[in-house]
């Protein structure tokens, strides 16, 4: 099986929450696991620069610190939304509700669904088909365990989780928690068993709960929002996708570039200004121009900035995309409001066989 995983960690700094990928590379099918609402676009455009279909968006627990992104990637992808049914009437807009003993299939690949519930009711430990990884949301943390003092938390329960449930896991399986506040970023079964303050070396029950019981943590700070959102699966209260501009359907890359289709521009050249960013002898060459677009090579971009119309959006143009995209930096350094980068350059406005100028 080595080979026979791809995995992503991800990170969002606002709510130190991890996301997790997982996908089998030979079937493309993909599962996302505590994906963060605002994070949608970023974790998106990964799936699809990796070929990936996403089958299901997985919560570790009905979480009050971030939101999930859970019906987005329903909307977006089309992907089903799983979370554990333990949490009875209070968790609606779930495809599937999850409990102790299930395992959720991608590709050639499952994860076994172990309740380990105590920061709340309805935790859920992911464990990896051969027992290589655990994904423990709030319940094991690195050096840690996620609090037990609000929703249904209960320290007695979230101790036999971490101990009948994860510690009997494989010392080498790799602990891959919801959270961590101080850049760590995973740990292993014998790791934690040895040196976790809360639950490690000689800790006994009494000593995991009198810890748990005595934290004085703060109320967490999003959870007035937090909490009712996560209750419909993440779906805002307009029922609407945000969008990343208002002016065209603008999308993200990984590489945090605004694109936009060429197919659309093509229908909508009226109402955006089209900058080519090329030298003029590649202007007039084979691949041609987009007919109303003004010419600033992007060595000159910097010093005529002036000339760049602010009336309307601005799509940014070159050959393949890349020298576009930093044009689309170039102008949001200036201020310029809107502008995105044609995605796949005058080649992919030629492969859509798209009409072209030459002077
Ligand atoms: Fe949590």
């Amino acid at each position: 099986m080595d080979q026979a995983l791809v995995f992503r960690q991800l990170f969002d700094a606002d709510s130190s929450t991890y996301t997790y990928l997982l996908a089998d590379p030979v079937t493309q099918a993909a599962v996302l696991i505590d994906p963060v609402f605002e994070q949608h676009g970023r974790d998106r455009a990964l799936i699809e620069e990796l070929g990936l279909t996403l089958l299901v968006t997985l919560d570790t627990h009905c979480h009050a610190d971030h939101v999930t992104g859970a019906w987005l990637m329903q909307q977006a992808v089309g992907s089903k939304i799983a979370i554990s049914g333990r949490y009875g009437d209070m968790v609606k807009g779930a495809d599937y509700l999850l409990d102790h003993g299930d395992t959720v299939t991608f590709g050639r690949r499952t994860l076994e669904v172990r309740a380990t519930p105590g920061h709340t009711d309805g935790c859920i430990t992911y464990v990896l088909d051969d027992h290589s990884m655990a994904f423990t949301g709030d319940c094991l943390l690195i050096r840690g365990a996620g609090r037990c003092d609000f929703q249904q938390g209960d320290a007695k329960r979230m101790y036999a989780s971490i101990t009948e449930q994860i510690f009997s896991l494989p010392a080498d399986c790799t602990i891959w928690p919801a959270h961590d506040y101080s850049g760590r970023t995973s740990s292993t079964v014998a790791e934690e068993k040895a040196h976790n303050p809360r639950i490690g070396g000689q800790a006994d029950e009494t000593d995991f709960v009198g810890y748990m019981e005595n934290l004085g943590l703060p109320h967490p700070k999003k959870i007035d929002i937090a909490l009712p959102a996560n209750c419909v699966c993440g779906q805002p209260e307009d029922g609407k996708m945000p969008t990343v501009a208002d002016w065209g359907p603008v999308r993200l890359t990984y590489g945090g570039v605004k694109e936009i289709d060429p197919q659309w521009v093509a229908e909508n050249l009226s109402s955006v200004h089209v900058l080519d960013v090329r030298g003029p002898d590649e202007f007039n060459a084979e691949l041609g121009h987009i007919r109303e677009a003004q010419l600033v090579p992007l060595s000159q971009l910097e010093d005529r900035m002036a000339e760049i119309s602010a009336q309307q959006p601005v799509v940014a143009v070159c050959k393949s995309g890349r020298r576009s995209a930093l044009a689309t930096a170039m102008l949001k350094k200036h201020g310029h409001p809107d502008a995105a980068s044609l995605r796949g350059g005058m080649l992919g406005w030629n492969d859509a066989h798209l009409p072209v100028a030459r002077d």
